[in-house]
């Protein structure tokens, strides 16, 4: 899948603890995906919620999560 130019990947060791802004699953500092998009850091419990946020990025910034995985 190709990568939105905007979303640059995070080295998710160094991030705290967070819920995934797509499915809202506790996500353990250090564990999980990230990404910087806009400026944010983003969290994301895996790859496939952050495949799901790279296709639409609005939806899920506006706090509309979905199931997980
Ligand atoms: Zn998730």
């Amino acid at each position: 899948m190709a990568v939105t130019p905007e979303l640059v990947p995070l080295d998710s060791r160094y991030e705290l603890a967070a819920r995934c802004l797509v499915c809202g699953s506790e996500i353990a500092a250090g564990e999980g995906v990230s990404a910087r998009y806009r400026g944010q850091a983003l969290r994301f419990q895996c790859a496939s919620c952050l495949a799901r946020f790279e296709l639409d990025p609005d939806r899920y910034l506006g706090g509309h999560e979905s199931g997980c995985c």
